[in-house]
This record gives C-alpha cells, sequence and structure tokens, in this order.
C-alpha cells in the first residue's frame, strides 16, 4: 500500500500544483474574509470527498476557521494546521496571479502558504483513497494568522484541537533548504508612554519635565536587560517624542521588541520591563505600558523532547524516500505552532514546500518539493506507531 500511496502522490503532482494555483488566486488578505472563505469551501468541499466531518467555524465578521476530522478512534492522532489568509491586499492577485516559471511557483501566499495546505490535502487524498484507514485525521487552517488572531477564538482552538494529538504538522513554508522548523522564538510587543511637563526651554526650563529623557534612560535600562546565552534579547525598535526645540517635551513613545526561548523567559520579561518602567528618573513624569493582550505577544514555539523526538522520526521517513538529511532549524520569527507544543503536541512547523521570501513580492516554492514533501508527510502518518 505504502508504495501505491507514494505513487499516487507523485501522480497527482499535476493536480496538486492547479489546487494550489487555484487558492492562490484568491486574494485572502486581512481586507478580504470573503476570501479566506472561498479558499475554506474548497478545502471543505476537498476533504468532504475524503470522508471528513466538515466544520465552518465562523465569528461574525472575522475570517473563517475550518475544521475537518475523519476519526479512527484507538488510532495515532495527527493534525495538519495552518492558515489561509496572507500579507497581501485585495486586488495583488490581478497584479501578479499563480504562474510557474523554470521550476520556481510565483504568487500571493505561494509559499505562506497556500502550497503548504495543498500539499496537505494531496497527501490525506492519497492515503484514504488507497484505503489507509489507521490515522486518526484532523485538519484545522484558521483565516487570521498573519494579524495574530486579534478577534477570533483561533489561539482556544489551536490548544483544544491540538490536545492530545500524537504529531501535529504545521504547513507552513519548508525553508530555503527545505528544512523544517522545530522552536521558533516568542514576541511581546508593548508600547511605552512617558508624559511629562512642558515648559519654554528658554524662559523657564525648571518647570519642564522631560518624557524623552525619562524614556531615554527606561530604553537604555531596558535594552541592557538583553541576553544573547539565553536568547531573550530586547529591542526599542520605535522612538518618538517632542514638538519643538524650545519645548521641554511633555510626551514620548516607544515601541519595545522583545523575543524569547520559554514561556518562563517570556514572564520574567514582562516582570523586568515593568520593574524599570516603575522608577522614575525625571520627577514629574507618568510612565504607562500600553499592552494590547493577543495582539502584542505570541508565545514561543518551545523546543520539546517530543517535538525533537517527532523531527528525528520524520528525519528517519527521509531517509528511508532518498531525501536529502532532512535539516532543521529554530528561527526568531513566531507562528501557531507555539500553541500545539503549549498543549504538549509533538509539532513540527514548516512542513510545506522548500522556498524563500515569505511575506515579500518575490516569495517563491520550488516545484520540485512539493512531491516529495507530500510523500515525507504520508510516511510520517503512515509509520507514527514506529516513533
Ligand atoms: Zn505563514
Amino acid at each position: 500500500m505504502e508504495k501505491t500511496i507514494l505513487e499516487q502522490i507523485k501522480n497527482e503532482e499535476e493536480e496538486m500544483l492547479k489546487f494550489a494555483e487555484k487558492i492562490v488566486n484568491i486574494d485572502s488578505g486581512y481586507d478580504c474574509p470573503e476570501g479566506v472563505a472561498e479558499v475554506a469551501h474548497h478545502v471543505g468541499d476537498f476533504l468532504a470527498k475524503l470522508d471528513f466531518k466538515i466544520e465552518y467555524l465562523e465569528t461574525p465578521n472575522e475570517p473563517v476557521q475550518i475544521l475537518a476530522t475523519r476519526p479512527c478512534p484507538g488510532k495515532k492522532k495527527v493534525m495538519l494546521m495552518g492558515h489561509m489568509d496572507t500579507v497581501f491586499p485585495k486586488g495583488t492577485v490581478a497584479e501578479r496571479p499563480f504562474r510557474i516559471e523554470n521550476g520556481i511557483a510565483y504568487g500571493p501566499g505561494v509559499m505562506d502558504m497556500k502550497s503548504g495546505i495543498a500539499i496537505g490535502l494531496y497527501t490525506l487524498k492519497a492515503l484514504i483513497d488507497n484505503k489507509w484507514n489507521d490515522t486518526d485525521l484532523t485538519v484545522f487552517f484558521v483565516g487570521d494568522e498573519e494579524i495574530n488572531h486579534p478577534k477570533t477564538n483561533a489561539v482556544e482552538n489551536f490548544k483544544k484541537y491540538g490536545k492530545g494529538m500524537d504529531a501535529v504538522f504545521n504547513m507552513e513554508p519548508g525553508r530555503a533548504e527545505g528544512e523544517v522548523v522545530t522552536g521558533r522564538k516568542g514576541l511581546w510587543r508593548p508600547k511605552i508612554k512617558v508624559e511629562g511637563v512642558a515648559a519654554h526651554s528658554g524662559n523657564e526650563p525648571e518647570k519642564g519635565a522631560s518624557a524623552i529623557i525619562e524614556l531615554a534612560h527606561k530604553a537604555i535600562d531596558i535594552t541592557a536587560l538583553t541576553n544573547f546565552a539565553t536568547g531573550t534579547t530586547y529591542n526599542v525598535g520605535v522612538f518618538n517624542g517632542g514638538r519643538l526645540a524650545n519645548i521641554i517635551p511633555d510626551e514620548a513613545l516607544a515601541k519595545l521588541d522583545v523575543r524569547f526561548k520559554t514561556i518562563e523567559e517570556a514572564d520574567k520579561a514582562k516582570e523586568n520591563v515593568k520593574e524599570i518602567l516603575a522608577k522614575t528618573y525625571i520627577q514629574r513624569t507618568t510612565t504607562t505600558l500600553i499592552d494590547e493582550g493577543i495582539v502584542d505577544y505570541m508565545p514561543p514555539f518551545e523546543e520539546t523532547p517530543a517535538g525533537l523526538k517527532l523531527y528525528e522520526f520524520l528525519r528517519k521517513q527521509a531517509e528511508k524516500l532518498g531525501q536529502t538529511p532532512l535539516g532543521r532549524l529554530y528561527v526568531g520569527g513566531s507562528s501557531d505552532a507555539g500553541y500545539t507544543t503549549m498543549v504538549g503536541a509533538p509539532t513540527i512547523c514548516s512542513m510545506g514546500p522548500k522556498s524563500v521570501g515569505a511575506h515579500s513580492n518575490n516569495e517563491y516554492a520550488y516545484v520540485e518539493s512539493y512531491v516529495p514533501r507530500a510523500q515525507l508527510l504520508a510516511m510520517a502518518i503512515m509509520h507514527l506507531d514506529e516513533m
């Protein structure tokens, strides 16, 4: 059966690419929830034919999520996860629709991550067409990953559906050499606002309290917390304040970007920043932390023993297929893989095609990598008992 499954994936390469083309050619940025819904329905129609139970999870005026399940009691549980939205606004498809040139696929979201969706679906099709019935399968795709799920319950759902899985594969793009990602830093991105007292810098400077100087002290203190050994870093990336040179500035605003590898480090970082903000260098200034919760926070995708074990297993499957050794990377950018890891599910990120340039107009994916990636995923699902 294994052989026919792997062969079918190869034989259906063209259809897989056609499916990728179909969903790339639907604008599905944040200004286009109807595009996300259209993608979701293509996914739903595809999986319904494979006996999945399909549920569209709606949030009014927000992008839809799709949950597809094919229960198989007593068997290993596998979830494919991902997102159907892109970073590109309405009209991008008209400007630069899907195209293949010299073995390279282009188009908005071709890399991040519509090709990963196509690869996931054609893997499942090959398994099920060949009567593979030994895995409990779940597919869960959201529509607001690129904006960090501000208004839907996507985060809760990743945790809810990820819990108890034996393996989770996030179909985000594979890296430039086809590596998968086994860990990602989390981020916290609050704003810091300081209010001081304005005064004329020539006539009565003693009456002023400089918000800029207060914030400058704090920015230096915060940046000094950076610890490259633990991987927790602090960047004051934006710093604004003042209006005219002859006014003691009464307002200053900074935007902070903190990255960390573990949730413990995240909590520590928040405390440390708050401690610094509680100090006062310039009397009569007040400092406020503007922390917009979920919009400003992504948990780390922690590297766990269970996740690394899944990677080792996957590397073995790649070896069996004669693929180039499957590398793994730890990266600074975050993804939803952190949520399924938080609930204990071994998770591998970046199971999509080998690709380059996410979020840019030059993103592309190597067509030759679609079939190997789907075959690798199929092997992982078929052999999961051996892990
Ligand atoms: Zn993505």
